[in-house]
């Protein structure tokens, strides 16, 4: 055991580092999410929640190929409380992380989207500036970082505040989202990923979808951390 290692257990003991899903103390080597809440966070198959029927969210849009949610949001769940951490309480590591993993078991699932390019549904600069980051923005980093595609969080800006879409259907929510974002890249690939945090109606990534056909991108991958059922 090195004296660095020695160390740094003298520390946790002092100053316990805790899980943020599980608010359990971390042990060795665990780093912002246990082991234990690692393995056991609902993936979408486990949970008998068929990987199929999220094609259906997007069947009026034929530009986009696959969807794909890594984990199942239900409320007072682990992930709510990990999404809520990474939205609300300013820690980027989790976003990373669950990027990350995501990423990981994907790539190690033979599942990785043919895409040149990653791009995070942006938050409006008011709101960026705010939370003091995109979180959209941290789970593609993650994301890239396991799978070596690279990432933008500039392709798209969102140039409209709207309101939060809580309570509203899908069309209102499509209507309420129109317009909202522009491109700010000159070039960019065809094939192309849009990450975000919660999959909910999909009317926002719909929209992202739209405008990015503007660009030249022609195939889209949908990815996004959690499937909210609602
Ligand atoms: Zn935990």
């Amino acid at each position: 055991m090195t004296l660095q290692i020695v160390f740094n257990d003298f520390i946790d003991l002092i100053f316990p580092r805790c899980c943020e899903g599980c608010e359990k103390p971390l042990i060795g080597n665990e780093e912002t999410i246990c082991t234990v809440c690692r393995i056991s966070l609902p993936r979408l198959n486990s949970e008998g929640m068929n990987k199929d029927t999220l094609q259906y969210k997007f069947v009026n849009v034929p530009e986009i190929i696959s969807t794909h949610s890594f984990l199942l949001f239900t409320k007072k769940s682990k992930v709510q409380k990990l999404l809520h951490v990474l939205k609300y309480r300013g820690n980027k590591e989790v976003g990373i992380l669950m990027g990350f993993m995501f990423g990981q078991e994907m790539l190690a699932a033979g599942e990785l989207p043919n895409a040149e390019l990653i791009i995070s549904v942006p938050l409006h600069r008011k709101k960026k500036k705010n939370r003091g980051y995109n979180q959209s923005d941290l789970l593609a980093e993650g994301f890239s970082s396991a799978t070596g595609i690279p990432w933008s969080g500039t392709a798209l800006e969102r140039v409209k505040y709207t309101e939060t879409q809580t309570g509203k259907s899908k069309t209102e929510r499509r209507e309420n989202v129109r317009g909202v974002f522009e491109v700010r890249e000159k070039s960019l690939p065809e094939s192309v990923i849009i990450m975000d945090d919660v999959l909910t109606t999909g009317a926002t990534l719909e929209e992202c979808v739209e405008t990015l056909k503007t660009a030249g991108c022609t195939q889209f991958y949908i990815l996004t951390i959690a499937l909210a059922q609602h």
